[in-house]
């Protein structure tokens, strides 16, 4: 049966369980750039299939004006997105991640020609998916609007009429993302997503060997429609010239080799504009085997799995895998067997094999590398498990894809090898060590000058904390993994959009994902000094000693919609009593002695019988909730923030200003769910003496108007 693979240039043959390509050579990838599908110069890099050693596409960019390229995405791109808030924006890769996971099956087909298993292809096609959602889900964190604050307001006079706060805006650049080859579809959506959540648009230039993956991703991106104009472009081949464009407002992500990040880095035009540059690099992650496990404790068995894992997961081309292993000395033989053992179950060959646990490497020349790169730890090491001579296959050639048997190393005292701590091989190698005690282990992990991740297995507390106190400088992430997470431990090798990912040193010094903190990474920070008033206006967010709106109705009976932030309203008084006091202490069963007014007070905080706090809350409650008639406040969801300021005694006399903080609209769950909205509202509660006894923020869900013209309508 034959088929083809809409908008990409291979056309395969299935048959048999195996896809055969049929090679045309003039199948060049093509480049979405100015808004259109545009095929560079020249025959260009040939792209190989990694299991067959077969042609199957070029790829060139060669005639492309870089210069223009950008210039579009600032000017088309970025000029929309910026528009969009937050919340449109999220809510825009949530379409995205649906419509792409419709397409999945097509990519599978097409990630098996880089040697990848269809595990392999999970974490790479499905796990960028899921970058897409994550990052669609993290809009509730911002406002609806296409800016944001950073932290806290911050006073600055003593009469309350000055302020500072700090703002985040989108900037008016293009994010520029030079990938590696071994995610061409999570390498590009882990970091869009960042960057279209922030406003900005994206320059995707993935690594040429796999890029033709990224362009039939590309190519169901562009024909949804769901991005606007020049948010994406992609650059299949090489990226010529582009980086002598970049500006101040662009910003540069690189994942890649050590050796080419730095070289980009340090280009003259990224350092004469400041261009941001963010660079995640190859780099020495380590796992620790802990004093406490031993082969008979659960913790082993964790140990073993993780190892092999991280060594045969996309044949250990992963920027995260483990490449250096510490356990203690007197468990060295015991472990290296065991892996070993382990390593031996692992069977290599065509991915498209059911019973293959591990594909090729993406490319011969990406495998003679790691060969050469073996060669030079073997000065230091010797091979305990595996070949590099020979490997066995299934359902393939060995000589003609790009395949490697796992390799694991040892290394007898890692404190006199050197190269084992520099070295990256990048395929399904890793060097075993001893150490002594903990401090030991701790700098042997050191000596790699900063990963991305290291783990340890440990039961133990102490062992954990001193370890992750001692190695956190040196790591981007650590993984502490025992019997009690394991079994839902994401690994040692995943990172996470919510977590960030990057490390110190030799990782690149960099950081990406880690939630609000990636986003912000795409934006401009400033400053901004004034009124509170005024920066209430141009924040949406009600700032402390702001004007209020005085509100005629009261605020719980407008909708979402006629709310406005400012909107308040000052309550009647109401004294506080002892016997308030009391039957709230019986009421809530609260008799903390501080309430009670038989105490003796000497020695104590306060100077008599003092209201509970909750007390004061809930009759704050009742100061500002308006009528026993419905109204659109649908209900109270929570507080964020509760302080009690002052004591409130008996005989004092309390009052609210409340005032309407922030809007957030939600998204209906589906077309029966009520339209709503949470209103964020400020809740300041005063004594006679105009001083605040207490200040929270409470939220509500309020319905929006629309939902009564809804029912009016049926
Ligand atoms: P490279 O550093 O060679 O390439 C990374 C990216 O940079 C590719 O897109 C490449 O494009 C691009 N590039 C290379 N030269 C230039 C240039 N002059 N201007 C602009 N872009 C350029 O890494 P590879 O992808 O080939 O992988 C090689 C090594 O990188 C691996 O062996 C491994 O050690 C490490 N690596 C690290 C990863 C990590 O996440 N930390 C991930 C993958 C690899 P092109 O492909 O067209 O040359």
């Amino acid at each position: 049966m034959f088929f083809h693979l809409t908008g990409n240039p291979l056309l395969a043959l299935l048959q048999n369980n195996t896809i055969t390509f049929i090679e045309r050579n003039d199948m060049k990838l093509e480049n979405y750039v100015l808004g259109r599908w545009i095929t560079g110069d020249g025959e260009g890099q040939a792209l190989y299939d990694a299991v067959t050693g077969e042609t199957i596409a070029h790829a060139t960019t060669k005639g492309l004006d870089f210069d223009s390229v950008l210039q579009y995405g600032r000017e088309v791109g970025n000029t929309s997105l910026r528009k969009l808030s937050f919340h449109e924006r999220g809510r825009m890769l949530k379409a995205l991640a649906i419509h792409l996971l419709e397409k999945k099956e097509k990519f599978y087909s097409i990630s098996y020609h880089s040697g990848a298993t269809k595990a392999d292809s999970w974490i790479d096609i499905e796990g960028g998916v899921g970058n897409l959602f994550a990052n669609a889900s993290l809009r509730r964190k911002f406002p609806d609007l296409p800016y944001c604050t950073d932290g806290e307001p911050i006073g600055l006079s003593k009469g309350g009429s000055f302020m500072g706060h700090h703002l985040l805006v989108p900037k008016e650049g293009v994010a520029v993302h030079i990938n590696a080859y071994n995610f061409p579809v999570w390498g590009m959506l882990e970091k869009c997503a960042v960057n279209w959540l922030a406003g900005v648009p994206a320059v995707v230039k993935p690594a040429s060997i796999t890029s033709y993956l990224t362009e039939a991703v590309v190519k169901e991106i562009i024909a949804s429609g769901i991005l606007p104009k020049g948010a994406l472009q992609l650059i299949c081949g090489s990226a010529g010239n582009m980086l002598d464009f970049v500006t101040a407002q662009d910003v540069v992500t690189f994942t890649g080799s050590k050796s080419t990040g730095l070289m980009l880095k340090s280009q003259k035009r990224i350092l004469e504009e400041s261009v941001p540059f963010n660079m995640e690099a190859d780099s020495l992650n380590a796992i620790v085997l802990g004093s406490d496990v031993s082969p008979n404790t659960p913790e082993w068995d964790i140990f073993i799995k993780e190892v092999r894992k991280e060594m045969t997961v996309k044949a250990g081309q992963k920027c995260t895998a483990i490449r250096r292993i510490f356990v203690p000395e007197h468990l060295l033989e015991d472990a290296y067997i065991a892996l070993g053992k382990s390593l031996a179950g692992t069977t290599i060959g065509n991915p498209l094999n059911e019973k293959v646990r591990m594909g090729s490497l993406a490319s011969r020349d990406q495998r003679d590398e790691v060969k050469q790169n073996v060669q030079k730890l073997l000065a230091s090491s010797h091979i305990v498990y595996g070949s590099l001579d020979s490997v066995e296959v299934i359902d393939a050639d060995a000589n003609k894809g790009a395949f490697l048997s796992p390799l694991l190393l040892l290394s007898e005292n890692g404190f006199r090898n050197e190269a084992v701590h520099e070295i990256e091989c990048f395929g399904p190698v890793s060097t075993i060590m001893p150490y002594n005690d903990l401090s030991e282990a701790i700098q042997l992990t050191k000596k790699g000058k900063g990963s991305l991740c290291c783990s340890i297995i440990t039961a133990n507390n102490k062992i954990a904390t001193e370890f992750v106190v001692g190695a956190a400088t040196h790591h981007g992430r650590i993984l502490v993994l025992n019997q009690e997470c394991a079994k839902e431990s994401t690994g040692h090798g995943s990172p996470l959009p919510m977590l960030i990912h990057g490390g110190p040193g030799r990782a690149g010094g960099g950081e990406e994902m880690g939630g609000v903190r990636g986003v912000k990474h795409y934006m401009q920070r400033v400053a901004v000094q004034g009124s509170p008033t005024t920066i209430t206006a141009i924040t949406g967010q009600y700032q402390p000693n702001a004007k209020g709106i005085e509100s005629k109705v009261h605020p719980f009976k407008k909708y979402f919609e006629e709310l406005e932030v400012g909107d308040q309203i000052v309550t009647a008084k109401r004294m506080i009593t002892s016997e308030d006091i009391d039957a709230f202490a019986d009421l809530s069963g609260d008799h903390f002695y501080a309430h009670i007014k038989d105490t003796d007070f000497a020695g104590t905080m306060f100077e008599q019988q003092v209201a509970h706090g909750y007390f004061i809350m809930s009759a704050a409650a009742g100061l500002f909730v308006d009528s026993y008639e419905k109204n659109p406040v649908l209900l109270n969801y929570g507080i964020d923030e509760l302080r009690f300021t002052k004591p409130v005694y008996p005989g004092n006399e309390i009052f609210i200003r409340f005032t309407c903080k922030e809007k957030l609209p939600q998204d209906p769950k589906d077309e029966n769910d009520i339209p709503k909205g949470i209103v964020k509202w400020l809740v300041e509660i005063l004594d006679d003496a105009n001083e605040h006894v207490g200040v929270a923020t409470i939220l509500t869900m309020v319905a929006k108007r629309q939902r009564v013209d809804k029912e009016k309508k049926s």
